[in-house]
């Protein structure tokens, strides 16, 4: 028998630490969870999840403006703000039930409160003190705001999921993942949007024809996105928000929401004490095996900002106990990860960008196209779709695809796959497109846009 109440503990029940906990279980571990606000995490509680469903409620503004042209004669169409939180309000607690559900049936022993490490065995829940043998630190992340005057008024993704009422006129402030897609989700729903950016163009670190196109299309889209502006500093004025911008100009809002990033949630936790390693940015330090500076301490998923992605701290956490707990240690392999942004149009993305692949294989040939979608020819939208390809000119491996489109995360799920198997140029061009789709000019993608150039 062990010396401990548990085998394993895990701190924090989103993503990471429900499949780590669960699979561990599997096992034959003696699991553990505390959780402190909701189980399923950022994702399911406060993230992609309910992120989604706005942005399918909010594209119906889209939709409806589409109809006509096709024969349609819609009622002016109308939007109840609170009708559509509470319907999403609704799934999110059904899912939460689930994710709580999914330790139990695991024969998980789930406690509500915030843990905090007393030692490197000893974790405290509610003045409890409960044992473990492995701890795995599974806490997430949270947003965090300017340090500007009056930060204290901006709202983050938190409380837009919560908010009363649908703002008339909003600030959105960043250029990264939430940035774009609230955006577009306060858009599509009618709000006026203003997307302040404080650098060049969106989207740091995407390839740069998808940046560029994506802005385009935002602004298309009714979006009035503002690069190289930020916001100085805001202040009440009567029920709304006056706020002063970085270029001397000042703007009215009904709301300012934060979307400047997110940090790991590691702050009281006890970690210092223990002797885990955290970095500058307070995110725990591991090595391929999720373990920490401390022998008998793991952590996944945003916590360790290692890629900050719901299915990747899935994966972390599957790995952690397939090592601890089954006896089949193996890493999570962080390449070739493909991820979207449900902006509107959405972006998808696998592998590297024109640039990182330059700089990595030397020679590439780059294909790309932008089209009208087909849709937009009877409907009479202005949106285009661009779809870009890099491969490696020595070995043609694709080693990167990129699209702005309807439906681009549908698509990237799919050539993911043939990418993570290493598949050439040679054959995207054997497989034959189904048409008519977007998705088929993947495959007839002939013309190199820029010869291979030289490192
Ligand atoms: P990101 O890091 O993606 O973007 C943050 C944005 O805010 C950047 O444009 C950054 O600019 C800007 N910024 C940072 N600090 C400041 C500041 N002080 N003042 C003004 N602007 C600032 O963070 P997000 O919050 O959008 O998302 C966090 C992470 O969550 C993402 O990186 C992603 O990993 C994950 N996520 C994934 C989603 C998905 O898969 N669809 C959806 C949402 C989140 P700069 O570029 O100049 O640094």
């Amino acid at each position: 028998m062990s010396q401990y109440d548990f085998d394993l503990f895990v701190i924090g029940g989103g993503s990471g630490g429900v499949r780590a906990g669960r699979i561990a279980a599997g096992h034959g571990a003696r699991v553990a969870v505390a959780e402190e606000y909701r189980y399923g995490g950022t994702c399911v509680i406060r993230g992609c999840v309910p992120k989604k469903l706005l942005v399918y409620g909010s594209a119906f503004g889209h939709y409806f403006e589409d109809a006509a042209a096709f024969g349609w004669t819609a009622p002016p169409a109308s939007f109840d703000w609170p009708t559509m939180i509470a319907a999403k309000d609704r799934e999110i607690g059904r899912l939460e039930t689930i994710y709580r559900g999914l330790f139990e049936n695991a024969g998980a022993k789930t406690f509500d409160g915030r843990a905090t490490l007393k030692d490197a065995h000893t974790v405290v829940i509610n003045d409890r003190a409960v044992t473990a043998d492995k701890i795995l630190i599974a806490t997430g992340g949270h947003p965090v705001k300017p340090a500007v005057p009056g930060a204290e008024l901006m709202i983050t993704s938190n409380e837009a999921f919560h908010l009363k009422a649908m703002p008339k006129r909003i600030i959105i402030i960043g250029g990264g993942y939430i940035a774009c897609e609230f955006a577009g989700i306060f858009n599509g729903f009618g709000a006026g949007v203003t997307q302040l950016y404080r650098g060049e163009q969106i989207l740091r670190g995407f390839d740069h024809d998808i940046r560029g196109h994506l802005a385009g299309e935002l602004v298309k889209s009714g979006i009035d996105l503002r690069l190289k502006t930020d916001v100085a500093r805001l202040e009440k004025q009567g029920n709304a928000l006056l706020v002063h911008l970085t270029d001397g100009n000042t703007m009215e809002a009904d709301a300012v929401m934060a979307a400047t990033g997110r940090q790991p949630n590691t702050n009281g936790l006890g970690l210092e004490a223990v002797g885990v390693k955290t970095d500058a940015e307070g995110a725990v330090v591991v090595n391929e095996y999720s373990r920490s500076s401390v022998e008998n301490i793991y952590a996944v998923g945003d916590v360790t900002n290692r890629m900050n992605l719901t299915p990747v701290a899935i994966r972390e956490g599957h790995a952690f106990a397939d090592t601890v707990f089954g006896k089949k240690p193996r890493s999570m392999d962080h390449a070739n990860v493909p991820a979207a942004v449900f902006s509107q149009p959405p972006v998808g993305t696998i592998g590297l960008s024109e640039d990182d692949a330059r700089k990595q294989y030397g020679e590439i040939d780059v294909y790309r196209t932008t089209f009208r979608p087909l849709k937009a020819t009877v409907s009479g939208g202005e949106g285009r779709v661009m779809m870009k390809l890099v491969v490696d000119a020595r070995s043609d491996r694709v080693v990167g695809a990129h699209m702005v489109g309807d439906d681009a995360g549908e698509i990237i799920q799919g050539l993911a796959i043939a990418i993570k198997a290493g598949a050439t140029k040679a054959d995207f061009d054997a497989t034959v497109g189904v048409h008519p789709t977007a998705a088929e000019e993947f495959v007839t993608l002939r013309e190199k846009v820029r010869e291979p150039v030289k490192a």
